[in-house]
Formats: C-alpha cells, structure tokens, sequence
C-alpha cells in the first residue's frame, strides 16, 4: 500500500476502506508517513468528508491504536464531559470540581488549544508548578486519593489524536464533522469512561456555526458511543458570544474561581450549573431538580472551591492563586480598546475574537509556538449592553510592543446598533440517542 495513493482517492472523493485506514493511522504513530502527508490526508478528509462507515473505522483504529485505561473498570461513579471548542470555554475548570466535590469520580484526559479556541490544558499549565503530563500510577493514585485528576494526553492513550490534533491546529483543518468526531471519541474510547456528556459548542466562536451541523456532529458522536455501550448524551451550547469575559489562559483561570467563588458572569455560571446537573443525572439516575440542587449547594458552601484548591495542590500548582491572583502570569503591556460609536452591541463575531487572543500570545499559530500565559483579552461589554463613543470596551493584554491592527480588528468585530436584540438562549437542544 502506498500513502501517495490513499491521499490521492480521498482528494477524488472515494471512501477510504478500513484497511486504508488503518495503514494511515499506524503510519501515524509509528511515524513512518510524514508529517506533510499526513496534513495532506487531513486536508482532503476536512474538504471531501467521510461517510459513516469510514468515521467508525477511523475512531477505533484512533482508540486502539495505543494503550486503553478502562476508568470505568479502575474507578466507581467517574463521568466525563468533553466540549468541542469554543472561545472562552473554560467550563471544564468550574464543573469538574463541582462534580468531584459531590462525590463523583473525575479521571479526565484534556486538551490543548485547538485552532481559534483554547484547551484546558494550557489553561492549567499557566497555574505556576501544574503539572498536566501525569504518570498513570500517579493519575489513577490521584483519583482514589482526592476523586479528581485532570491530565493531557499522556503516554500511549490515543496517540494518532495526538498527533493528528496538533497537525489540524496548525493547518486550518479543525472545523470538519469526522475529525472532531473522531477525535473526540477516540479518547473517549481509549480512556474507557462509561458516562459521557459532550458539550457541543454552536455559533460564530465555534467550530459548528449552525444548529443543523452541530444536531449532525453530536448525532454522530452519540451514536458512537451507544455503538459501544456507553451511556451518552450531548448537550447543544450556544458560543455566538465568547463564554463570560476573560479570554486567554491564566485570565480564564481568575474567571473560572470567581465562578467558583459565586461572583462570577451570569450566563457562564448558569451554563455550568447546568452542565455539572446533566453529568450527575447520567452518573446517579437522579432527578435533574434534585441535581441541580446539589450543584448550587456546592459552589455555596464552597465546597467545589475546596476541591479545585486541592486538585492544584494535588498536581503540584500553587493553590494560593485562588486568594492572590497576582501570583498567575501576567503580560507586560495593557492596551485598552475603546468604542467607535455609541450603541447596543448586537453582533459579535467570536471567531475573530478567539484569532485576536490567539495573536496577543494566547495560541500557538505553529506546532512548537510557546504560549504567553498572561496574554489575552477583557471584554467589558457583551452583546446587549449599551455602551458610549470612546467607553473602554476591552482591555488587551499581551508581551508585544505593537497591537494596533488588533485593536481595529476587535472593532470590527463588534456590531454596534441602535437597538437590542433577544437575549441569546445558552442551552439549543440535546441528543439523547
Ligand atoms: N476537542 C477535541 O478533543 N478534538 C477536536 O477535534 C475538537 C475538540
């Protein structure tokens, strides 16, 4: 078999066989194929897409290609949530601790930032001392001891993800329906969780921009994990506006412990309390107003704090940042970004919010970029709220010296009216089956 050719027919629109792709995702990770080739194969999978049976063929050869974890079979009562992307989605740092902190089992592997938008991982890597590439020894002792580790995708699990990951956010092949599909659920497969909630992100900072591809991507991916036996369910998420206000690496941890603290943004906090209650009604089989409850009770009694404050400590960051946040990383210039014109902001393009951060430092645009942890974006105004000509509307943090072409950009991303419009719904539906 020869590479050239299976690049060849997926560029003419043929469906590859499982053989084929099996060739390709050894080849992946025993790194005889290239890696231009590889990004080549990618490109043409994003352009010309995949049909069902290919998508099957190339999750499982991504999840068994490499060691499994059964964390089903190593722990009690775990669950899992995994989001597809989005611009300020740093959900995963508020409800993991909620969840654990109510007595469910969180043995979780993350990612790092993806195109546009950024990945948990490098959130908790700006935390000084993180530590994210766990031994399994360690991870599994973790969570008995404390019942949350949160690790990247270390060792054997899912390598050809790892790879494919990293290669797809350097070369503009994110947003396609079977390699987030595939991705995604290859690690769902190889680290062997039976409850899974996916959080599938829908909007202009999204890789889904509509409802109707978002309904087909979480279709695919539940339908996967019922193949599997895995109890599964997606929940529609609107990302039309970045999630809360910070952007950008260590600011989202500071936004993700006030939401923790109790002060955080409305529409983020009342997000995450829904997705810790769709985790424990798959987990516990209780009722979603029983559970929902629970969730309240634990960001009040501060008990979901506690828990993040001990998971830190537990992978060797400095958990004093929840009290100092002086003590996370911090860019050396701030550029404030001021409005053009008075209004209401209607219109947010997200996506070109999620490139600016990326620019001040936030991302990575090649494989080996280092990440500026303290870089990214304040917003000071979200979509409905009126603002004046020259009113601060963002504050830019960054180490770079000249940011003006940013600071136009932003601009322009912002649509400025004379009017409101409806107040964007957070949750657009759920696939259950
Ligand atoms: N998260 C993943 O793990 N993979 C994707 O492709 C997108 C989001």
């Amino acid at each position: 078999m020869r590479f050239y050719d299976i690049i060849d027919k997926k560029k003419n629109k043929q469906a590859l066989s499982k053989e084929e792709i099996d060739f390709f995702i050894k080849g992946v990770v025993d790194g005889s194929i290239p890696d231009y080739q590889i990004s080549s194969l990618i490109m043409a999978i994003y352009l010309n897409g995949m049909n069902n049976t290919e998508l099957s063929c190339l999750t499982e050869a991504m999840a068994y290609t490499g060691d499994v974890l059964n964390i089903d079979k190593l722990f009690d009562n775990t669950v899992d949530k995994h989001s597809t992307g989005g611009i300020g989605d740093k959900t995963s740092l508020i409800v993991c601790p909620i969840v654990s902190s109510l007595g469910l089992n969180i043995a979780k592997m993350s990612g790092r930032g993806l195109g546009f938008t950024g990945g948990t991982i490098d959130k908790l890597e700006s935390i000084p001392g993180f530590i994210t590439d766990l031994k399994e020894k360690d991870f599994i002792k973790q969570v008995n001891d404390i019942g949350f580790s949160l690790i990247s995708q270390t060792g054997n699990i899912a390598p050809a993800d790892k790879k494919i990951y990293a290669l797809r956010d350097t070369t503009a092949t994110v947003s396609s329906i079977p390699l987030i599909a595939s991705s995604i659920m290859s690690k769902k497969i190889a680290a062997g969780d039976s409850n899974i909630l996916l959080d599938v992100k829908v909007g202009s900072g999204a890789f889904m921009k509509n409802i109707k591809d978002a309904k087909e991507l979480a279709s695919k991916m539940v339908a996967i994990g019922k193949n599997l036996g895995k109890n599964i369910m997606a929940i529609m998420t609107n990302m039309d506006e970045p999630l809360g206000y910070n952007i950008g690496n260590s600011l989202e941890v500071i936004e993700a412990i006030e939401v923790l603290k109790g002060n955080g943004n409305k529409k983020l906090t009342e997000l995450c309390i829904s997705l810790a209650t769709n985790m424990i009604v798959l987990a516990k089989n209780i009722s979603s107003k029983e559970a929902k409850k629970m969730v309240i009770e634990a960001i009040k009694s501060g008990k979901a704090l506690e828990k993040f404050a001990e998971f830190i400590k537990y992978q060797h960051g400095n958990p004093e940042i929840i009290n100092d946040y002086n003590l996370l990383p911090k860019s050396k210039h701030v550029y404030e970004v001021k409005a053009l014109k008075s209004g209401y902001i209607s219109k947010i393009n997200s996506e070109e919010i999620g490139k600016i951060a990326n620019m001040l430092g936030a991302g990575r645009s090649k494989m080996d970029d280092k990440i500026d942890y303290g870089a990214g974006i304040v917003m000071h105004a979200k979509v409905n709220d009126y603002i004046k000509k020259g009113n601060i509307i963002a504050t830019f943090y960054t180490n770079k010296n000249s940011v003006d072409d940013l600071i136009s950009e932003y601009n322009k991303a912002i649509k400025i009216s004379g009017y409101k419009v409806a107040d964007p719904k957070m949750i657009l539906g759920y696939i259950k089956k």
